[in-house]
């Protein structure tokens, strides 16, 4: 007799090996049995025609604060994730001395774009060691599982106070904190993260901690992880930088990789159109990296920054004078000169001409987002390449000719980041690449907020653009991370392995509209973002979300590094 059984799904275990259709049954929490189960059990759920994967592991999130006053960790859980791991960039919320809170507070105020009125109210502070913090999690209700990294900056912090924000630390310093770290780690840790991004400040205006460690420090807090044999380093720096902080951060790298010989998350890899190449390089350097013996890592975003606009409105253009002299008519001079041909030739060897700058300037990748008449409505989604074919015209014609259709009130749709396909196809499926960058928990005020990497991973670069199997982005989102963290019992479907499980629809899963809510502690708002066709997200063997809503139960545990 089992506790549940998931009969009749199509079976991604994480291994990125063929799916296959078959039931998974669950017992205490863990899978018992997969393949075709005649057994009896308390709850039998029918997900025939569904995928049944392992829980999502949202290995870069800031819900250090979030957790105290949202169990849920909404709204991750909605999109099928069962473990996060939180205390990225530096920064944790301990250890920490009760004069030092509100220093930690502003560091997560500047660099997370958290509301100060919301941490003041919603953390409840009741811990000093990274221990005591996990202690305190223990007893409070979770729906997902938690992971934490010890921070640098809160670990600078409780050493050196606020010195921590103004000089290099002296030996004994070190040594307190190389303490700190090694006590962290006793008490279930999973690594250490730190922070060189020379764009992150406190509140004050006062860089955060870590941007003041020398490599000799950087170097004894990383080999504690290493003593540890257990957990990996987060190292958090800014990629558009001068030529001395390059030279800087690859000491770091060196530094960190030797020191530890433990799994390094470093590089943050996508393509802009600012710096098309960039992504080549930090690729390359990854690699090398991995050449040398180092188990060294990157990450990305499934998340492309979307802009929207209309021919009406539009700065888009403004890198081109051609287009930019245009768009700064009066509407009606504007539409004759969008029908003159001898222009229209203009525009468009200014769109072939021009070096994009934060614009792709490529036909394929302007989307029609909205028609402003319901006749166009069908076009909705096509690109103006696509349209062009369609219409049999140069897709300059295409877009000018909907566009006047319609009084230049069309939304067009392209993106900023991850815009450039091939170069997104080798960047996910690069081997030393974890996807999923979503800050979760930070940057409350987005309304692209990132909670939903791993839906829009099998929504839009799965089923629509196809960069990969299922199989593969599946093992992507779930046993690549566990096993580069150490959560040993997680990320299969496999007899043994705790039941943290995601149930979806390949054809119907996708984000839901952002929504705007008022629901952080004092008030302040923020953004979150269900989904669409996610019918269960099953954590410890119980089911904690299903169609979207929580069925009231909190199976999420802390999570502590072997
Ligand atoms: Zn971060």
């Amino acid at each position: 007799m089992y506790d549940l059984i998931l009969k009749g799904g199509r079976i991604y275990d994480g291994s990125g090996m063929p799916s296959f259709i078959g039931d998974v049954a669950i017992s205490n929490g863990r899978i018992a049995a997969v393949g075709r189960i005649d057994a009896a059990a308390d709850h039998v759920l029918d997900v025939g025609g569904l995928a049944v994967a392992p829980g999502v592991i949202d290995f870069h999130t800031h819900f250090d604060a979030q957790l105290w006053w949202d169990p849920l960790a909404s709204s991750s859980t909605e999109h099928g994730v069962t473990t996060v791991v939180m205390g990225n960039c530096g920064l944790t919320l301990a250890p920490c001395k009760p004069e030092s809170r509100d220093a930690l507070i502003g560091t997560f105020v500047r660099v997370e774009d958290m509301p100060r009125q919301s941490l003041q109210a919603g953390i409840p502070w009741n811990w000093t060691t990274h221990g005591e913090y996990l202690d305190a999690l223990d007893r409070k209700p979770l729906g997902l599982n938690v992971a934490t990294l010890i921070g640098h900056c809160a670990v600078r912090q409780f050493s050196m106070g606020e010195a921590s924000v103004e000089r290099a630390a002296n030996d004994g310093e070190i040594a307190e904190m190389e303490n700190l770290v090694r006590q962290g780690m006793a008490a279930g840790a999973f690594g250490f993260s730190t922070n060189a991004n020379q764009r992150h400040y406190r509140e004050d205006g006062k860089p955060v901690a870590s941007r003041f460690a020398g490599l000799d420090e950087v170097a004894r807090l990383c080999r504690v992880v290493g003593e540890a044999r257990s957990g990996l380093v987060q190292f958090t720096h800014g990629a558009f930088a001068a030529p001395e902080h390059v030279a800087h951060i690859g000491q770091w790298y060196d530094t960190i990789l030797k020191e530890t010989r433990r799994p390094l998350i470093g590089e943050s890899i996508r393509h802009f159109w600012k710096e098309p190449d960039l992504w080549r390089k930090q690729l390359n350097d990854v690699e090398e990296r991995c050449c040398q013996g180092y188990a060294a890592y990157a990450m990305t975003s499934t998340r492309r920054t979307l802009r929207r606009w209309t021919l009406k409105d539009s700065t888009r253009f403004d890198e081109m004078p051609a287009w930019k002299n245009l768009m700064t008519l009066p509407l009606d001079q504007r539409k004759e000169k969008f029908r003159d041909p001898q222009i229209r030739r203009d525009l468009d060897r200014a769109m072939a001409e021009s070096k994009p700058i934060s614009f792709s300037c490529r036909w394929n990748l302007i989307a029609i987002k909205k028609a402003a008449r319901p006749q166009n409505k069908t076009l909705e989604g096509k690109n103006i390449d696509e349209l062009a074919r369609l219409q049999a015209k140069p897709p300059i014609d295409a877009l000018l000719d909907l566009a006047l259709a319609e009084d230049l009130e069309t939304t067009f749709e392209d993106a900023a980041t991850q815009a450039d396909e091939e170069a997104v196809r080798e960047i996910f499926n690069n081997p030393h690449v974890l996807l999923g960058q979503s800050d979760a928990g930070a940057h409350v005020a987005n309304a692209n907020p990132g909670f939903g990497f791993a839906t829009t991973m099998l929504a839009y670069w799965v089923r629509e653009r196809q960069i990969m199997s299922l199989e593969d982005a599946i093992k992507k989102l779930t046993f690549l991370p566990a096993s580069i963290f150490g959560i040993h019992d997680r990320g299969l479907l496999r007899p043994g392995m705790s039941a943290d499980i995601f149930v979806f629809d390949p054809a119907k899963i996708d984000l839901a509209e952002p929504e705007k809510v008022q629901d952080l502690p004092g008030g302040a708002p923020r953004y979150i973002q269900g989904a669409k066709g996610i019918h269960y997200t099953v954590v410890n063997g119980s089911v904690l979300m299903k169609n979207g809503g929580h069925t009231g139960v909190y199976p999420g545990k802390v999570l502590r590094s072997a």
